[in-house]
């Protein structure tokens, strides 16, 4: 192994042992099937741009994508419509609001941007039915590549979401009562909601995070998923909107766009270096995975990952 690898399978290793401990944070309950989730499960997974695969303790566990789908989704839409064209319905702002924030644009309805609820569920809408594809399937498959394996729903959180969902149905009508939009938010929330519940592994969102920050070009299997410049677009949205109100701090502190979702995952990319996930379901008050958070931040600060460093 050249010192290189050492120093992310220690760092990996040391980080996994330091956080196992920390059991601060509250599993997401308000979709139930979520607060049946094994509460201890802790993994971590690096993926570099030559493809070598790093992990630590429950990398293998499966889980649902919840809002970590957002950023790929958001690709999917970029690479089909163009930045442009997804900019006139969703916009680029920082919120600096919760994940499920009524975060609208007073003067043009659009939302702040697509990684909150509202501009995702627009995204989702924003993918088109083709005639041998309709747009679920279009998404799935995306995910997948994303992914370099076949993903597939986790039925149970798909079903305990979409009896529970009443927020974000509240939300896709109050989108569809601001303005015209191309196409309607409010048969979107379901497609949304089965996205949320694509199953993952912390090693699958180490290779979706390696994807983006390797241009679009999967590090595992050499499929060019999406555009170089549509990956560059999404890290962008990731840096200043992916923590939703923490995104700030998470820039200065940790200095990666990254990706949090309520079922403990959590993805960050170094351009043209790595992609990183882990997964740990217990959560902040602002809907982040504490330990995700505590380990992200050390493995940043002691392998120098920082975008802002000159090193
Ligand atoms: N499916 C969740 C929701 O829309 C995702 C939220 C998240 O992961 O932040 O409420």
């Amino acid at each position: 192994m050249s010192p290189a690898a050492e120093a992310v399978t220690d760092a990996l290793r040391e980080l996994h042992t330091r956080f196992a401990g920390l059991r601060d944070g509250r599993l997401a309950d308000y979709i139930p099937q979520l607060a049946r989730t094994e509460p201890d499960a802790f993994g971590l997974a690096l993926i570099s741009m030559d493809g070598h695969r790093y992990s630590a303790g429950d990398a293998g566990t499966p889980f649902t994508m919840q809002s970590v789908s957002k950023p790929f989704v958001y690709a999917l839409a970029l690479s089909v419509l163009g930045l442009d064209e997804v900019c006139r319905w969703v916009s680029a702002e920082p919120s600096g609001e919760a994940y499920n924030a009524i975060s609208l644009e007073p003067d043009t309805g659009r939302p702040d941007n697509a990684m909150v609820n509202a501009g995702a569920i627009i995204t989702t809408a924003l993918i088109p039915d083709t005639p041998d594809t309709p747009r679920f399937e279009r998404i799935l498959d995306c995910l997948s590549r994303f992914a370099g394996r076949r993903l597939d729903v986790d039925e149970q959180v798909y079903a305990s979401e979409a009896a529970t969902g009443d927020r974000n149905r509240a939300l896709a009508y109050l989108i569809r009562s601001t303005g015209p939009l191309p196409v309607d938010p409010v048969a979107a929330v379901e497609t949304y909601f089965r996205q949320c519940a694509v199953r993952v592994t912390a090693l699958d969102l180490a290779a979706m995070a390696a994807t983006l920050a390797n241009g679009g070009v999967n590090p595992l299997t050499g499929d060019a998923v999406v555009p170089e410049p549509v990956a560059a677009q999404v890290l962008a949205v990731m840096a200043t909107c992916g923590m939703y109100d923490a995104s700030g701090e998470w820039l200065l502190r940790v200095g990666l766009p990254a990706k949090s979702g309520v079922s403990g995952g959590l993805i960050a990319a170094g351009p043209a270096r790595f992609g990183l996930a882990t997964y740990s379901p217990r959560l902040d008050p602002g809907g982040t995975s504490v330990r995700g958070r505590a380990a992200l931040g050390a493995l940043s600060e002691r392998l120098g990952l920082h975008l802002m460093h000159n090193p």
